[in-house]
């Protein structure tokens, strides 16, 4: 993002234009929707810039800018559409501090006017950086057919009710209240007229007020292997309604994004051996958050039953009578697989997968690796970077043929996924010089499929 949007105050702020022909009038119509003191300079101004000097509108002058017009204004708009005359006056307004934009030349200006969406109060800006102006045209059109015209009234009225609503406890009882009056009670007020509204407001404020209050409750999520796409719609939901979501490190910013902006988010995030939040603390925290009546998502990458310690924390909150449920998510090995176009089960070849962690395997007992090293077998290994070694080692020991195919699959589904295909024989060093630093997944047992293709396709002229 390189342009920030901001809201500006422009209340008897002055607000400086230099032209007098369509671009200035485009600016103008816009910059009258303020109550900024605006000024304009145009020798020779459009009819209707006199008819709006006349109403009171602006300021006039009929002659150019000068420097002495600039000390203590606001914005400078430059709308002569003459590329010298812009760029002189852009260089005054600069020199006495005040910030500048040239009409149709983003390049040299210093801010930029959005589309918008105007139902005052509420005000959307669209910005596309200039990339996109069409789009951002695009957007407005659908968002002034999607907000109803009386969404402006309807936010003045609600303004002047909000200590009323103070009423109601935080969080979630007042947003549910505020929803129900925007979406619900408050355009039926409306179509009955104006002054409907406010006794409305009054009667679902007492509704409101005798609702028992709602209690805590945790949703564990799975926030699948990193593609926000690949949340389910019940976890978007569970985002979207969510007052604190406590993620993992696994969680992909873009993911994070979608969490309602008033959440509050917290990072307990585990690094595989490094620094991490113990488990205690986070116990607490769903404890904690719940008892004061939030809505809590705990949001585990990929799903959250798998090597997720998700028993401890239900424990947890089992133990305080806090209520909870699990939203299933997309579980690593299933994004891996898909990223090498394979099935983690195959008829005459593996009835059954293995979902193993190379965490603890150190506890994995003698007929558990010699099941495993046994042909066709095939074996998702999560967390198996540091232990591709002693897996290696374990495997050989107990009569795995070294050329079983290995592949890891590092940042499954993520723009940035790669997929290393070797062997049992040749994993820890391959893996070595992968230099991997994002979370990877160890198929045992598996090859990408066209790698599996080449190595048993038959060449044409052998089958003549
Ligand atoms: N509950 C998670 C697993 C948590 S353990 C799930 O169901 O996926 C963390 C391990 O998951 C990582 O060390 C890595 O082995 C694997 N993992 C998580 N996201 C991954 C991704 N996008 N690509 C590859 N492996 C991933």
């Amino acid at each position: 993002m390189d342009h920030f949007p901001i809201f500006l105050a422009t209340s008897e702020k002055k607000i400086l234009l230099s032209g007098g022909g369509e671009a200035a009038l485009a600016k103008l119509r816009l910059l009258m929707k303020t109550r900024a003191e605006l000024h304009i300079f145009a020798p020779n101004p459009a009819p209707e810039i006199v008819e709006w000097q006349a109403a009171g509108k602006l300021t006039l002058h009929r002659r150019a800018l000068s420097a002495a017009d600039l000390p203590g204004a606001l914005l400078f708009y430059a709308a002569d559409e003459h590329d010298a005359l812009d760029a002189e006056n852009a260089s005054l307004a600069r020199a006495a501090g005040v910030l500048v934009n040239i009409v149709d030349n983003l390049h040299d200006s210093q801010f930029i006017t959005p589309a918008i969406v105007d139902r005052d109060p509420v005000t959307v800006a669209i910005g596309t950086e200039g990339a996109a102006p069409v789009l951002a045209r695009a957007i407005k059109a659908d968002l002034e057919e999607r907000l109803p015209v009386t969404l402006g009234p309807l936010a003045r009225i609600g303004k002047g009710f909000r200590k009323l609503a103070d009423a109601l406890p935080m969080g979630r009882a007042r947003r549910d209240f505020w929803r129900d009056y925007y979406f619900a009670a408050g355009p039926r007020a409306m179509a009955e007229g104006k002054d409907s509204v406010r006794p409305a407001l009054k009667d679902l404020l007492q509704t409101h007020l005798a609702r028992e209050a709602r209690a805590g409750h945790v949703a564990f999520v799975g926030g699948g292997p990193g593609d926000p796409e690949l949340l389910t719609l019940k976890a978007r939901r569970a985002l979207d309604e969510a007052d604190v979501v406590i993620y993992d490190r696994l969680i992909s910013p873009e993911i994070l994004e979608l969490a309602r902006r008033e959440a509050l988010m917290i990072d307990v995030g585990k690094e595989g051996f490094g620094p991490s939040t113990a488990q205690e603390h986070i116990n607490t925290l769903l404890v904690e958050h719940t008892q004061s009546g939030a809505q809590v998502v705990r949001l585990k990458s990929g799903d959250a039953t798998v090597f997720g310690r998700l028993d401890e924390e239900i424990d947890a909150v089992d133990a305080h009578d806090i209520g909870w449920h699990i939203v299933p998510g997309i579980t690593a090995a299933s994004a891996a697989v898909a990223g090498i176009g394979q099935s983690l089960t195959k008829r005459g070849r593996n009835a059954s997968v293995r979902f193993l962690t190379g965490h603890d395997m150190k506890g994995f007992a003698d007929h558990d690796w010699a099941a495993l090293a046994r042909p066709n077998e095939v074996a998702a290994i999560y967390m198996g970077k540091k232990s591709a070694r002693f897996v290696q080692g374990r495997l050989l020991m107990h009569g795995a043929d070294r050329a079983t195919p290995v592949t890891v699959i590092e940042n499954a589904s993520r723009a940035d996924q790669r997929v290393l295909s070797t062997t049992l024989n040749d994993l820890p060093r391959d893996l070595a010089d992968a230099e991997m630093t994002g979370p990877a997944l160890t198929f045992y047992g598996l090859a990408p499929r066209a790698a599996v293709q080449a190595a048993t396709q038959t060449p044409l002229e052998e089958l003549a």
